[in-house]
């Protein structure tokens, strides 16, 4: 198995001349962030080439270097963040925020050891830069041309990769007290996505190749006791379906059990409509039938027994406020109330619950589609690069 990684294996950065030891090499934090502001082709990934020369000039990086291409598809889904979410402003490092949502996600039951690198990740996230950027650098820069932002990210890395080691026995196929199936199904989508994410920037830092790269998360995850089946699209369908069944449950429920009255005296017949003086074969339209005397007549014209309207009006359903037949307007809607407040807020207590692993299940699966985008560039990167390793 290792002699065949060993000869699949490109580096994931092909070999650069020995980077420059002058301390004349400008601020790395500042050319990066000035590569970043060029427009990127969004066929090719590739920085247009000013962008490039500033770093060969200042560090002798070779133009084939993973620097050379933005590390993650140029589709940042920006416009998904509220205006108010930290991630709105630190949008450009896409690929470092979901990285933290996995992690998230995966940790929102326990917050033991991950305050430290959480605060960190912030840190980074709060750059208009690309944390992963420095990730690239630092694999072909040496250390002393770091800025301190490239070192944290770097640590980022590593810590993250060391967790991913030795903290990873996440997976779990049974059930588990206190932990519903679906927020247990997600963890293990949010365990699977965390670990090919850690891994992949440890293989960018470390210029291994892509073949490496798969080889080490397979044994992870068996470590981790993730079944050789299983697979993450069939996990999100599987949550889906949780959900839309309890979605299902709640809303039955909702209708059979929750009741609304009226908050003051339920308004009068006759505000609404006037005897019928000769109700002789004339029908009831809620009835259907020939009218039970007395009957009632609405603005709009409609007939009803009094007590067919009377208990439609009175009924605080939805459309109380309306004639029965054709929606007119009968009086202004009133401001029901619940019967059973306790009762209400239950329900939306379990509705709130099911709304917000709903949320983070997007989060986690669109990781894992642009994550498949970022492997696909890395496929390319190898591809295109793979004559000049050779070299
Ligand atoms: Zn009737
Ligand atoms: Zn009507």
């Amino acid at each position: 198995m290792s002699d065949q990684t060993e000869l699949n294996a490109k580096p994931l950065h092909p070999q650069t001349s020995n980077a420059l030891t002058s301390n004349d090499h400008g601020d790395l934090d500042s050319i990066l962030a000035r590569a970043h502001a060029l427009p990127v082709d969004k066929v090719s990934f590739l920085r247009p080439e000013a962008a490039l020369l500033e770093l060969a000039q200042a560090y002798g990086i070779k133009s084939t270097s993973r620097l050379a291409y933005l590390p993650q598809p140029a589709v940042y889904p920006v416009h998904d963040w509220p205006d108010s979410s930290p991630f709105k402003s630190a949008a450009p490092d896409i690929s470092l925020a979901y990285l933290f949502i996995d992690r998230d996600v995966l940790l929102r039951e326990s917050r033991q050891a991950k305050d430290e690198i959480h605060g960190a990740m912030w840190k980074l996230l709060g750059r208009k830069i690309q944390a992963l950027s420095f990730v690239d650098a630092a694999a072909v820069l040496s250390s002393d041309h770091l800025t301190e932002m490239a070192k944290l990210a770097v640590w980022v890395v590593e810590k993250n990769v060391q967790f991913t080691k030795s903290g990873m026995t996440i997976w779990c196929s049974k059930d588990v007290k206190g932990i519903p199936p679906k927020r247990r199904i997600l963890r293990n989508c949010a365990s699977f996505a965390f670990i090919r994410r850690t891994m992949f920037y440890e293989a960018r830092l470390k210029r291994k190749s892509l073949a490496a790269y798969h080889q080490e998360v397979c044994t992870l995850l068996e470590q981790t006791g993730f079944p050789n089946d299983w697979n993450v699209q069939h996990a999100f369908e599987q949550i889906e379906a949780l959900l839309h069944q309890e979605y299902s449950r709640i809303e039955d429920a909702w209708t059979e059990n929750v009741e609304l009255q009226w908050t003051c005296d339920p308004i009068a017949i006759e505000a609404v409509s006037t005897p019928i003086i000769d109700p002789d074969s004339i029908d009831c339209i809620t009835c259907r039938d020939t009218l039970t005397p007395p009957g009632v007549r609405t603005p709009c014209n409609h007939t009803f027994c009094r007590s067919c309207l009377e208990t439609w009006i009175h009924a605080c359903e939805k459309a109380s406020h309306t004639c029965p037949y054709c929606r007119a307007e009968l009086f202004k809607k009133p401001d029901y109330m619940y019967k059973e407040p306790k009762v209400v807020i239950n329900y939306q207590q379990e509705l709130k619950q099911c709304d917000m692993l709903q949320k983070d299940m997007k989060l986690v699966e669109k990781s894992c589609k642009l994550f498949e985008a970022e492997l696909e560039l890395q496929k390319k990167f190898e591809r295109e690069t793979a004559d000049i390793a050779v070299e």
